[in-house]
């Protein structure tokens, strides 16, 4: 990798999400060069993800450019590159644009979804971590209202317009009061000859309320919010597999 000899210790940080970014200012000051390596040249703020899923941000809104993120510090360089290996014998990072050496090396590369050991679920449902998986939600949900306008059938058309969602976490309550949103505000006008009241939202929860994690006030409120805006809230409800066409749970229902 190309990058100026130096005689400060080099900081190689792989990744420039929340926590690589936080970490290259705070050693702003020090007298060290820092490297940041990250497979995309921006910055994804994920909590708004799913306003890009659903349409109500375009990408860039999310999506900020590392350089520009970190341009005020003298000590830090980037590379848009992808990390393949790491020689820790060697202090040595490996990368798709070829490797550099580093006295202290930081992983901050985030997480994966979890689907709790469920290959079926992994294989066919989508994913919403990353900018590129929010807008196959968004094109996915677009393409199925524009077939179901031109659908004469009325269980494919339902089908089309059938949106499930997995885990009723922070992530998972915002997808479906996006959704529901846009069936109240937006889809009415858009689409003025299709029945609204056939796009149905179901929300899936092991647990039994939605945002278990959070306070009872809080929970209870999501839970009204939600079902006020005709959201179907299956809780204590462990889905058991989707093949890409049904979701089973664990109470023998499917949808
Ligand atoms: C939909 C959603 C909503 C969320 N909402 C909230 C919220 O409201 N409030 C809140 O506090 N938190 C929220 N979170 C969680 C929060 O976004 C994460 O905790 C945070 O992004 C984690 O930061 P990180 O730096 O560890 O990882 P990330 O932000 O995931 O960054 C990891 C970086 O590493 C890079 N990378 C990974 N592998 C490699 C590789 N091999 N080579 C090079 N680069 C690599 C990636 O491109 C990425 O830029 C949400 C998360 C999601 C997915």
């Amino acid at each position: 990798m190309n990058l100026p000899e130096t005689t400060k210790k080099r900081v190689v940080i792989i990744g420039a999400g929340f926590a690589g970014i936080s970490l290259a200012k705070k050693l702003r000051k020090l007298p060290v060069q820092v490297v940041v390596i990250d497979k995309h040249n921006y910055h994804t703020f994920q909590p708004l993800l799913y306003q890009v899923s659903t349409g109500g941000l375009e990408p860039d809104s999310i999506a900020y450019p590392i350089r520009k993120i970190l341009k005020r510090l003298h000590n830090f360089y980037f590379r848009l590159a992808t990390v393949t290996k790491i020689n820790p014998e060697l202090k040595e990072v490996h990368t798709d644009i070829g490797k550099i050496p580093y006295d202290y090396l930081v992983i901050a590369t985030g997480t994966r979804t979890n689907y709790f050991g469920n290959t079926e679920i992994k294989e066919n449902a989508m994913s919403m971590k990353s900018v590129p998986q929010a807008l196959n939600i968004r094109s996915l949900m677009l393409q199925n209202f524009e077939l179901a306008d031109n659908c004469k059938d009325l269980e494919e058309r339902k089908s089309l317009l059938n949106f499930c969602i997995i885990g009723a976490g922070p992530t998972g309550v915002e997808l479906a009061g996006a959704f529901a949103e846009l069936k109240k505000h937006v889809f009415p006008k858009d689409y003025r000859h299709l029945n609204i009241d056939e796009m149905e939202i179901h929300l899936f929860e092991g647990a039994g309320v939605v945002l278990p994690p959070m306070s009872a006030k809080a929970s209870a409120k999501a839970r009204k919010f939600l079902e006020d805006f005709g959201v179907h809230l299956h809780l204590n409800t462990i889905v058991k597999g989707y093949n890409g066409d049904l979701v089973k749970m664990d109470n023998g229902q499917e949808i």
